[in-house]
């Protein structure tokens, strides 16, 4: 696995490789690898005859006051285990590399971004999209791999691929949860003992939304006034959002029945942790 922090260096060994036949597929992450990044490094694996992985902590996705500065950080575990999975190409630069001084440029998913994570952290999403793109130009994949756990963003992200025809095709991977359902989080690191038990609250709200949707409960404000009952039962957690949306649009929906992606932000102790789940289409619809 050859490590790479330069982008002009990265771009000519993403071609080098792409040359050798067949296409390159590219996993971004910001590191502190856990099984959920593994995931994609493996979906990647299968389908990809060449993988490329990026770890960079892309400061403008973050806003002031949030956890940029004591985001965890573990170069030599990650380089590790991003080589334990047979990745070719491993770019992580540097700050200054990928946003040098003059760098005004951005990208945004107008409307999108606004939704959802996007409203509690204004810029964010934009951070992502600005990213990505450069990402994409850098590294040229076929096929780009990204977690549902992140679903917003994997919506946005579908949909600037088509705006701005990157060839690119987005693979969105299941969600991978701790035995006790809390999805896998880089930011699960800062839970303490009690708020890691605390954590389990958001995919416990899911499940109840899942149960009565299930039980053929289709009224988002019904299923939404269930979900937050459970989080606000839960002391030390304060609940950012519990929304029904459309999963392509990210739009509020009022009914469930053509599907909705139901999605959960909560603030457990200091710590900020989303979750979702996707109700499918009820068989009548409507
Ligand atoms: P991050 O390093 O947090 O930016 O995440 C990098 C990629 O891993 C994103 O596409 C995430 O959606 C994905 N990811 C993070 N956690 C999980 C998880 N628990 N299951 C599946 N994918 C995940």
């Amino acid at each position: 696995m050859r490590v790479i922090t330069s982008a002009e260096e990265m771009r000519s060994a993403c071609r080098a490789l792409r040359g050798q036949g067949g296409g390159l597929g590219l996993v971004p992450t910001m590191g502190a690898l856990h099984e959920g990044h593994l995931s994609l490094l493996r979906a990647a694996r299968a389908r990809c005859p060449a993988v490329a992985a990026s770890l960079f902590v892309n400061p403008l996705q973050f806003g002031p006051g949030e956890d940029l500065a004591r985001y965890p950080r573990d170069f030599e575990g990650d380089r590790r285990k991003f080589q334990a999975e047979g990745v070719e190409l491993l770019f992580a630069p540097p700050v200054e590399e990928m946003y040098p001084a003059g760098s005004r440029t951005l990208v945004a998913v107008e409307g999108m971004s606004e939704r959802l994570c996007g409203r509690s952290r204004p810029g964010h999403f934009r951070g992502v999209t600005t990213v990505v793109s450069k990402l994409f130009h850098i590294v040229e994949p076929g096929l780009a791999f990204f977690g549902q756990k992140d679903a917003a963003q994997a919506a946005i992200l579908r949909r600037m691929a088509r705006d701005l025809n990157f060839p690119v095709e987005i693979v969105v991977c299941p969600i991978v949860r701790e035995p006790d359902g809390l999805a896998m989080s880089s930011r699960n690191a800062y839970l303490g003992p009690a708020e890691r038990r605390s954590a389990t609250v958001l995919y416990r709200a899911l499940r109840r939304v899942q149960e009565l949707a299930q039980g053929g409960e289709r009224s988002a404000a019904a299923l939404v006034a269930a979900g937050r009952e459970v989080v606000t039962a839960e002391a030390g957690v304060r609940l950012d959002y519990l929304e029904v949306v459309d999963p392509d649009t990210l739009e509020p929906l009022a009914q469930t029945g053509r599907g909705a992606l139901v999605a959960v932000a909560a603030f457990v102790g200091a710590t900020r942790l989303i979750d979702n789940i996707v109700l499918p289409p009820s068989p009548a619809g409507g």
